[in-house]
This record gives C-alpha cells, structure tokens and sequence, in this order.
C-alpha cells in the first residue's frame, strides 16, 4: 500500500514524459505521445542490405557507403532515420541521464527488429562500450542500458565484460581514414577472464548494440577487434541511422 501511494506522489511530482518532444503523457502507461509516434520516421524498404541505411530505389541494394567502405560486420538494423527530434532526444538521454528513455527506445527495437535479432542466432548482446572515465562522467553506458532492456525482453544474454574501450579519446587530426580506422580499433580490447587475450573466443555470433550509426566507423572498429579474436559473425542494432546520403 506504501509502495502504491509512494509511487502515485512520484508519478505526480516526475510525470512520466515523452521521449521525444518531452510532453506529459497521458494516459501514463504511454511510451510516446500520439503526435511523435505519428511523426517518427521508422525505417522501411527499401534499405541498404548492409547497414539498413534507405537507399533511393529497391534495386540498389547496398548504400553508397556500404559500396565504398566494405565493411566487415555481417549485417545490420536501426530503428529510426536520424533526424533533430531524434538528436535532442539521444542527446537528453545520453548527457541529462533521461535513462527512463531507454524503455521507449527498446519497445521500438523490440517492435521492428526482434524477429530479425532472433533470426541472426546471435548468442550474446555486446554493448558497444565506454572508456572508464566517460562511464564515471556520465554515470551509465546508454548501449549498455538499451541491450539490458533487448536482453530482458528477448531473453538473450547481454555481455559488459568481454569487449572493453581502453583508450578514451584518440587524436584524429592530419590522419587518413585507413589510419584513423587503426587507430580506433586500438582504442578496444577484448578481455577473456578478466585478462587481455585474443584466444579462446566464447561465441560464434554476436550483436553490438549502440544508440546511433553515422559513419559506422565505431561499429567497424569493434567488428574487426572481435573477429580479430575469433569471433566469425558480427551483426549490430542501433536505435537510429544517419542518412548519409
Ligand atoms: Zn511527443
Ligand atoms: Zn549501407
């Protein structure tokens, strides 16, 4: 009974808010309000075969940038088209610790992309990861955050331990792309035991899982650390995708 009227004064200080343009919702048990859910521009075909990115025509079947890059994860999705309502609402999530968004955004990957992260065989989640120091700034991995969510409601194992970000920030001035690659890819390790090893690689197939892809450059620089260490089979979910085009 405490616990119902505790909760009850809470949702009446802190109503449950919006994700996206940050109105009160009503009824409560909403994860959107009916205008944003209208208005959210969710990914559909025809899409790059690689990296879902929309592509003009359903005959083009890979992204300029997928043609460009060849990249080397095996395949993957987002949810929604990067736009400035999907930026300010990553961005309150991310840096105003609006963790509470993270319900929405994993009801949204569950919806479109559960069948498919089912179809992968995908045997664990692996969140892309934070350095230490950005994760006591920030106080939370939202990766981490969304694949706890896709584990619970997928029942697939989420992984925090094996794939690390040893090197926080890189300086990326007067380099070329292929150096600016390297160098990001040393940015991550993989920790077997709790010690750094690139032996004994515990799964075949595994899905990262971030909150955005633009260039894809951070989900190609994991991809290659694990394949590197003897994983076969990369896929990733992201909640959004930059256009790139
Ligand atoms: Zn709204
Ligand atoms: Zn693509």
């Amino acid at each position: 009974m405490l616990k119902k009227i505790g909760k009850e004064i809470l949702d009446a200080v802190y109503p449950k808010r919006c994700p996206i343009c940050s109105e009160i919702l009503v009824p409560k048990e909403r994860k959107i309000c009916s205008s944003c859910s209208e208005e959210l521009p969710v990914l559909m075909e025809p899409r790059c075969k690689k990296c879902s990115k929309p592509v003009l025509v359903s005959e083009q079947e890979y992204c300029f940038d997928c043609v460009k890059k060849q990249h080397h994860y095996a395949r993957g999705y987002a949810c929604f088209l990067y736009n400035e309502k999907l930026k300010k609402s990553l961005s309150e999530f991310k840096y105003h610790v609006k963790k509470e968004y993270a319900d929405f955004y994993v009801a949204a990957m569950v919806a479109y992309l559960g069948e498919w992260i089912h179809k992968t065989g995908a045997e664990v989640l692996i969140p892309v990861p934070l350095h230490k120091n950005k994760y006591k700034r920030r106080g939370f991995n939202q990766a981490q955050l969304l694949a706890e969510g896709l584990s619970k409601a997928l029942s697939i194992p989420v992984d925090t331990k094996l794939l690390v970000r040893t090197i926080d920030t890189i300086p990326q001035k007067k380099l070329d792309n292929k150096e600016r690659m390297r160098n990001l890819e040393m940015a991550f390790s993989i920790l077997t035991n709790g010690k750094e090893s690139e032996k004994l690689f515990p799964y075949k197939r595994v899905i990262l899982v971030d909150d955005i892809y633009t260039t894809g450059s951070t989900i190609e620089a994991c991809t290659n650390v694990l394949q590197r260490a003897g994983c076969p089979e990369v896929f990733f979910v992201t909640v959004c995708i930059g256009s790139g085009f």
